[in-house]
């Protein structure tokens, strides 16, 4: 495959260019706003071909285009792509409301291209593994979960995500729009309401939340409670699921490398379970990704996967500003 990138992004830099290359892809280009940027972009990352013109990039002779600038662009530039015909990987948010999420989906289905959202930990071995315990009934009716994704952002993205509101900046905008896709990949249930608090501990500015705990019910009556946080240095992440009949606690599985533990407690005991597999993340993302456009399969989360994460988090932070229980069912129809 030949890949155009909008956006000269650390995420591109440091995860998905390396993947579309041990896949044997190529990277013919990279789109920046600034003409020095993406010259050094280009040249730091053994890019051919850069430009700042979104319509020169999508035009590109490329298979696919991966959006990965700041979540306020994201829109115009899968637009673009979509209308240039070419199959779309974007990062998410995929917006910055839900209605405009609705609009990327359908202007993409309506060009016949594929449309994938960049949800990486629904990739994860441990997450497939956990979603397959699950759906085998191994744990029986499952009743409750909580994900605990508090971690420290690195200094080098302590930028826009920590001052920008335009830009989509905060940590409901950046981590909990993975956990409601974790949540919904794993229960195979979608998230009906949500209430929540957010607070402002000593990164975020402007006025911009840097962590979050948010209570879900989801379609199945499972009620789920995460907490997101860019400020905890020393945090273990985590996320365990209860049933009727046994619970998963899955320790360090919410981050970006394949790593992690899964422990199976039932009547029978204790169970280390071992994944299938330890796959880089986004590697098997692109690689179904890949499938997708060849017609085979679906992208390891699609469009309407990025729609309802994203409802998820317009909701959360639709509750902390309200100060009440958010109905994310009507919030994501009354979106047009
Ligand atoms: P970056 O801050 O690295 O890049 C975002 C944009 O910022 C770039 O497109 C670039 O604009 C601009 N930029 C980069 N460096 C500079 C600079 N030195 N000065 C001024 N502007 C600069 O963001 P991330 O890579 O962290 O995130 C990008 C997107 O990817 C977001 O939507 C985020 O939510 C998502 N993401 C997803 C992850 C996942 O695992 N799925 C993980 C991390 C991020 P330009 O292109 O115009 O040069």
């Amino acid at each position: 495959m030949k890949w155009s990138l909008i956006g000269a992004s650390d995420i591109a830099a440091t995860r998905l260019i390396p993947a579309m290359r041990e896949l044997g892809h190529e990277v013919y280009g990279v789109m920046s706003s600034s003409a020095d940027r993406a010259k050094i972009y280009a040249a730091e990352n053994g890019i051919s071909n850069f430009t700042t013109s979104l319509e020169e990039a999508v035009n590109w002779p490329v298979d696919a285009v991966y959006v990965s600038t700041t979540n306020e662009l994201h829109a115009e530039q899968a637009i673009a792509a979509a209308k240039a015909k070419k199959h779309v990987l974007c990062e998410k948010p995929l917006a910055m409301e839900i209605a405009t999420a609705k609009k990327m989906v359908e202007i993409a289905a309506e060009c016949g291209v594929v449309f994938a959202t960049n949800h990486h930990l629904r990739c994860s071995g441990t997450h497939r593994k956990i979603r397959e315990i699950i759906s085998t009934g191994k744990i029986g009716t499952v009743y409750s979960a909580r994900i605990n994704h508090a971690v420290s952002l690195p200094e080098r993205l302590r930028g826009w995500r920590l001052d920008a509101a335009a830009k989509g900046a905060g940590v409901v905008l950046d981590i909990v729009v993975h956990d409601v896709d974790t949540i919904r990949a794993a229960l195979g249930a979608d998230i009906v309401e949500v209430t929540t608090l957010v607070s402002t501990q000593s990164l975020g500015q402007n006025g911009i939340e840097d962590s979050s705990m948010c209570s879900f019910r989801m379609s199945n009556g499972a009620l789920v409670s995460t907490h997101e946080s860019f400020v905890v240095p020393y945090g273990v992440t985590s996320f365990e699921i209860n049933g009727s009949a046994g619970s998963i606690i899955a320790t360090n599985v919410m981050g970006q490398d394949p790593v992690g533990e899964i422990r199976l407690r039932t009547a029978a005991g204790d169970q280390i379970v071992e994944p299938d597999d330890r796959e880089n993340l986004y590697v098997y993302s692109l690689r179904k990704f890949e499938a997708a456009t060849k017609g085979n399969g679906s992208p390891a989360a699609d469009g309407k996967d990025g729609i309802a994460s994203l409802a998820g988090a317009v909701a959360a932070l639709e509750s902390a500003k309200q100060k009440k229980t958010i109905d994310v069912v009507a919030l994501t129809q009354g979106a047009n």
